[in-house]
């Protein structure tokens, strides 16, 4: 089931996320539902707080298009467990603030260790887009978007526009 993306300014995206403790029908549910959800926006990387769920679990897919098949990543309690002294600059965007993207520095390459959806302990490089794309999911489970990374003046901008966009979008709820 595709679920609702929260639009930043919103708390729960400023909330540090919880561990999974227990890998419940539940959280196999939840983690079908962030699919769903990445993938029909679509994008390439969704954190459970983006949907309300303040837990720490990401999903993501870099490498889906017209011809290659699916090959998500679903990923419990992941952490960042070595990084590049090298960086890369993408221009990032983000589910929940959308239409707004912004250049931001980080390590080029990283090793991640999290729990896939059996439980099992894994542990992996990435580099490229895949690594810019992993750390900003984790970042999301630390409460943290990829304005935070901008200048103040370019984030209260963005901010501002999204909170026009957020009363935007109310109205037009109303008229429906
Ligand atoms: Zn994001």
């Amino acid at each position: 089931m595709k679920r609702p993306i929260l639009y930043h300014p919103d708390a729960r995206l400023k909330k540090t996320c919880a561990p999974v403790v227990d890998i419940t029908d539940s959280i196999r549910q939840l983690t079908n539902d962030m699919l769903e959800t990445m993938y029909a926006a679509p994008g390439v990387g969704l954190a459970a707080p983006q949907i309300g769920v303040l837990s720490r679990l990401i999903v993501m897919d870099c490498k889906k298009n017209e011809v290659t098949e699916a090959k998500p990543f679903v990923m419990l309690n992941p952490e960042v467990t070595a990084s590049s002294d090298q960086t890369n600059i993408y221009e990032e965007g983000c589910l929940s603030i959308p239409e707004h993207f912004a250049e931001v520095t980080r390590p080029k390459e990283v090793e991640v260790s999290w729990l896939d959806i059996n439980g099992d302990f894994q542990k992996q490089g990435f580099d490229g887009l895949t690594a810019t794309c992993v750390q900003h999911e984790i970042d999301h489970l630390n409460g943290k978007l990829f304005i935070d990374y901008i200048g103040v003046i370019k984030r209260q901008v963005i901010t501002r526009k999204m909170q026009k966009f957020k009363r935007d979008l109310v109205r037009k709820k109303d008229v429906i």
